[in-house]
């Protein structure tokens, strides 16, 4: 059943969140990205007239409870963000005391649990710990995806304890699995998949998959160049993982069997060094001089990459087309967040998902103008993959 469709008038609700925020030697906050991401959530609960108990996981704890990653540091600016709605702590996510403040809250009331992970339970996805937790609320909610990867007790394993009309996504992953759905699934062609970055082994399973369901597949990024080399080319110094040239030819004939256009960067903007004031020229993807690399897609691909997104109409978009990091080298990503951006104005939809190209759009100021940015990196990767990702399952199983 649908988020909104839940009423939580007299309910708690347990949302696992992921509050695993990035602390300063104060325990101040740098980025609240991901407490911010799980306010709608938690706000439709409260204005339902429900209680929320939030569980999270903070950092990666070795040896049960420590300060450093209590999620306490965390109460005062929850506190600020959620107004007059009262926070409770409690100083451990299961046992007594945490049940006999579930139980305590009045609704409208938040209750923050202590960091799951301080139990090795949680990461082995113990049943009795998740058994423990579910105890403490009356409709489980995963608000979690950057988890969702994870077979952990509080994000899969307690499903189990409560019946499917008592769990549900969280609007955050609602928006997730509703956007990657749509790319994976109920695409409208033509449909084209950039996909950049440095390495080709990360990115195999996302390509294989896609040569299911892509009309085109941009490559671009470090990983282009063993591809090129697979195919005959010259690359000079560039990126090239060797013991990856049988699986970018095996690549490059599949999506040939299958009716996929591969697109490789006809050209390249090529560094004699690699550093942001390294001498600069463009050259051939297939013809870069020795001693030179690659570091950019070059102004022909820029248009010949271009020229495709405008014509598609859903676009998934993961990695960078460069080293977008140095300025020299940054002509490419930007043309294509451009590109991307001007495409999603015209009806294309379009998600920008997994590590750095999110970085680089939020960099350059696109985010708002694609249609979905996901917060969820190595999650969304494993769902782009086409896997099943334990956190999604446990919510829809019968
Ligand atoms: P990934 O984490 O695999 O998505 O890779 C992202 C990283 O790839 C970024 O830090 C980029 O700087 C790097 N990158 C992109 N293009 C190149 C290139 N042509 N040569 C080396 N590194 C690159």
């Amino acid at each position: 059943m649908p988020f909104n469709n839940f009423n939580f008038k007299g309910s708690r609700a347990l949302v696992r969140v992921d509050f695993n925020v990035p602390l300063n030697e104060k325990f101040e906050i740098t980025d609240d990205t991901r407490m911010r991401a799980a306010l709608p959530t938690i706000q439709k609960i409260l204005k339902d007239g429900g209680s929320v108990i939030l569980m999270s996981h903070l950092g990666r704890p070795k040896d049960g409870p420590t300060d450093k990653y209590s999620l306490r540091h965390l109460v005062p600016h929850l506190q600020s963000l959620l107004g007059d709605t009262k926070v409770h702590f409690a100083d451990d996510c299961i046992g007594e005391a945490a049940v006999e403040l579930a139980n305590g809250l009045k609704p409208g009331e938040v209750l923050l649990l202590e960091n799951l992970r301080f139990y090795k339970q949680e990461e082995k996805g113990d049943k009795e710990f998740a058994a423990k937790l579910a105890k403490l609320g009356d409709i489980w909610v995963n608000d979690a995806f950057g988890t969702a990867h994870r077979a952990h007790a509080s994000t899969a394993v307690i499903a189990e304890y409560f019946s499917p009309d008592k769990r549900t996504f969280g609007l955050l992953m609602e928006g997730e699995v509703s956007s990657a759905e749509k790319v994976l699934h109920e695409s409208e062609k033509p449909f084209v998949a950039i996909i950049g970055g440095a390495k080709v082994s990360d990115k195999i399973l996302i390509i294989e998959n896609l040569l299911e369901r892509a009309t085109d597949i941009i490559i671009g990024g470090g990983m282009a160049y063993t591809f090129m080399k697979a195919e005959g080319g010259v690359i000079g110094n560039s990126l090239c993982e060797e013991e990856r040239l049988d699986t970018a030819k095996e690549l490059l004939k599949k999506a040939k069997a299958k009716g996929v256009c591969l697109h490789l960067p006809s050209d390249s903007v090529i560094a004699d060094r690699f550093a942001a004031d390294a001498d600069v020229s463009t050259a051939p993807s297939n013809h870069i001089p020795n001693g030179w690399m690659g570091l950019d897609i070059g102004p022909m691909a820029i248009d010949q990459f271009c020229n495709i997104i405008s014509q598609s109409k859903t676009i998934l978009w993961n990695g960078p087309m460069g080293v977008f990091e140095m300025d020299k080298f940054q002509s490419g990503t930007k043309a294509i967040a451009t590109a991307v951006a001007e495409a999603t104005q015209n009806g294309a939809f379009s998600l920008v998902g997994g590590g750095d190209s999110v970085a680089a759009v939020n960099q350059f100021g696109f985010a708002e103008k694609v249609s979905y940015v996901s917060t969820g990196g190595g999650a969304m990767l494993e769902y782009f993959e086409g896997k099943e990702l334990p956190g999604i399952a446990a919510v829809k199983q019968n």
